[in-house]
């Protein structure tokens, strides 16, 4: 079995990047992808605020832009899912359902997922539902939305949704907020907010978007509908990782935990972007951290 220098699972813009920088650097990679090259951006209509594209790009395009750099460099992508690791040796190993790769180093990029609640939202994916203020609010400018979750990123992400919308409903399935307290007293002095309590969305409705949100209280069984074009789902993200059974360190949401040089607790082992315990989970993000990783696996293979 022949042995890479570098594997990259994962074809987001972060396992991408890291691909461009290690083929650039005439490292012996292969990126390992389970679907379409492109990860979430795949899934966003429009992206404004990605540098270098003031008139903003597809998230298609984008994407199709960062594999096309990538595979003009020397990048060989490889369809497959990755099912497993082993770490045990010297050498790292990359599970297939039908081979195991030989890897010198290792680089993790499988990114997240937002949690859903499964009342059938996925229909309206990019016609009114979000799960990023930061990149899909500006659209909802003057507009009614209904936002979802009680923690510190539903109540922060909803006061950003004030400086566009008109009106911001928080639904929160319980009668008091998990946010930071600081939060809470910006969001109840927030004259654009109105909080529905023990309350949760059971469904939405619409013609060509989101036009009207169904909503529940779970404490009286009142169902309202809410005249909205959107509906911000902020009830968690689950990292990509089902493949990593305790192989690296991660926090206590999942996420894998990496230094400055985004190397995990296993030496040659680096995790990039949204599956990355991170402030921030963003495109921009996301390739500054594939960037970083690729040096740092090059200098891991150069010195070991
Ligand atoms: C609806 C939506 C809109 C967004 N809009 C914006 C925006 O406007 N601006 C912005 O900056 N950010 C936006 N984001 C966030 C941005 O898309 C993410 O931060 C970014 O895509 C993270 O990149 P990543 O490479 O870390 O992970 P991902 O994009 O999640 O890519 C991970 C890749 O790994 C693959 N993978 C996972 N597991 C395996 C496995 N076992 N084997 C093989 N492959 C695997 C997946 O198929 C996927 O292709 C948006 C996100 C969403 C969901």
């Amino acid at each position: 079995m022949s042995e890479y220098d570098l594997v990259i699972i994962g074809a987001g813009p972060a396992g991408l990047t890291a691909g461009l920088y290690a083929a650039r650097a005439r490292m012996n990679v292969l990126l390992i992808e389970r679907a379409v090259p492109g990860g979430q951006i795949l899934v966003t209509d429009w992206i404004e605020n990605y540098p270098g594209f003031p008139e903003g790009i597809s998230g298609f395009d984008l994407a199709e832009k960062i594999k096309e750099q990538a595979l003009a460099l020397g990048l060989d992508i490889e369809t497959a899912e990755v099912q497993g690791l082993d770490l045990s040796g010297t050498s790292k190993e990359v599970i297939l359902k039908e081979k195991r790769i030989k890897t010198k180093s290792l680089i993790i990029a499988s990114g997240a997922s937002p949690r859903k609640l499964g009342v059938g939202e996925d229909k309206f994916m990019g016609k009114g539902v979000s799960f990023c203020a930061t990149c899909d609010g500006p659209f909802f400018r003057d507009k009614v939305v209904v936002a979802v979750g009680g923690g510190d990123t539903a109540v922060q992400e909803s006061i950003f949704l004030t400086r566009f919308a008109k009106k911001v409903y928080l639904v929160h399935r319980r009668d008091e907020l998990r946010a930071t307290k600081i939060l809470q007293e910006r969001a109840f002095s927030n004259d654009k907010m109105e909080f529905l309590w023990d309350s949760v969305v059971t469904g939405m409705d619409g013609l060509f978007g989101v036009e009207k949100v169904n909503v529940k209280n779970l404490k009286t069984g009142n169902e309202t509908e809410i005249a909205a074009n959107g509906c911000f789902i902020w009830v968690g993200i689950l990292p990509n990782t089902e493949f990593i059974k305790g192989d690296v360190k991660t926090d206590e949401g999942g996420f894998i935990m990496v230094d400055n040089k985004m190397q995990t607790n296993v030496p040659g082992v680096f995790a990039i972007g949204d599956v990355r315990d991170t402030p921030l989970r963003q495109i921009a993000t996301a390739v500054g951290d594939g960037a970083v990783a690729a040096v740092s696996a090059e200098h891991y293979v150069e010195n070991s």
